[in-house]
């Protein structure tokens, strides 16, 4: 099935590595034009290359940290003055810090909102009149399964995400008539580098090989293993194309089976 996705031009966020850098990775393979953007100049720098080796794609690296607002004005603006326009957001964070509500201050609350919530809501006001002036795009919004299924030690991943779905169906209702589309995604448990690390350090704790670590992590999902960050990709290359273009203001779990609710 061909795309059509050549030729159009991708802002990836969190994209130096694991899932954002998996995003990227395959647009990339599908003929975008990507830019990519994190806090690392040494990592984007190694992402880039890594992504324009396989794929020959243009590819923009630029450092932003998505908490500052002066970043993210600066990261459009470099994508817009580079690329003429941006055609597809799709918004991925780092990860918010872990802890229950008691191991929580009031600043991890606020860094949190700045990270998951006000940075989605910077980068959606300053991409999305471009869009509607073209009558066409794509607000991909990258979430986590903690939507559906909260983690006990991940209260901010359980609380504050859940503001993307109100915001994916809010700007789905107001931009549908523009052609632009606004969906979500539910990931559940993917293999990064940072998972593989954590599944090292209990390896070495418990003095067992990271295989069974990572077995016994893949226990509960029907599929018997974690996801590859470019499944997600693959998720966003088709939500970022005409073929998808009736499908909005929806929040789509992709996660081997895991989560066990019906709706
Ligand atoms: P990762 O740590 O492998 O990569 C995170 C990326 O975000 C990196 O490129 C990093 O440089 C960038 N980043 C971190 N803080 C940033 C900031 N303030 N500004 C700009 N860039 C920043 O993480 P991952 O496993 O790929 O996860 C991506 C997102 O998906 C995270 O929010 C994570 O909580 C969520 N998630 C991950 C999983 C999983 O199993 N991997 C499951 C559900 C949800």
């Amino acid at each position: 099935m061909d795309l059509g996705l050549k030729g159009k031009v991708a802002l990836v966020t969190a994209s130096s590595r694991g899932i954002g850098l998996g995003i990227a990775r395959v647009l990339a393979q599908e003929g975008v034009k990507v830019v990519i953007s994190a806090r690392r100049e040494d990592e984007l720098a190694k992402a880039r290359e890594t992504i324009v080796k396989e794929s020959g794609a243009e590819v923009l690296a630029v450092r932003a940290d998505l908490t500052v607002k002066d970043d993210v004005d600066k990261l459009v603006k470099e994508a817009m003055s580079t690329f003429g326009n941006i055609d597809i957001l799709v918004f991925n964070a780092g990860p918010p810090k872990p802890g229950t509500f008691s191991q929580l201050s009031e600043d991890d609350w606020e860094y949190a909102t700045r990270l998951l919530l006000l940075s989605a809501v910077w980068l959606t006001k300053r991409v999305v009149n471009n869009m509607v002036s073209r009558g066409w795009g794509r607000l991909i919004y990258v979430t986590s399964l903690t939507l559906r299924q909260p983690i006990p030690n991940l209260v901010l991943s359980n609380t504050v995400r859940l503001s993307l779905a109100g915001l994916v169906k809010s700007l789905a209702v107001e931009y549908g008539p523009y052609g632009i589309t606004a969906n979500g995604i539910m990931q559940g448990y993917i293999m990064t580098e940072r998972i593989n690390q954590l599944a090292q350090e209990e390896a070495r704790a418990r003095g067992v090989s990271v295989d069974e670590v990572i077995k016994a992590w893949s226990k509960e999902i029907p599929a018997g293993r974690y996801g590859r960050p470019e499944e997600i990709g693959y998720l966003v290359a088709f939500l970022a194309s005409d073929k998808a273009a009736y499908i909005n203001g929806s929040m789509i779990l992709i996660d081997g089976g895991y989560v066990r609710c019906v709706f």
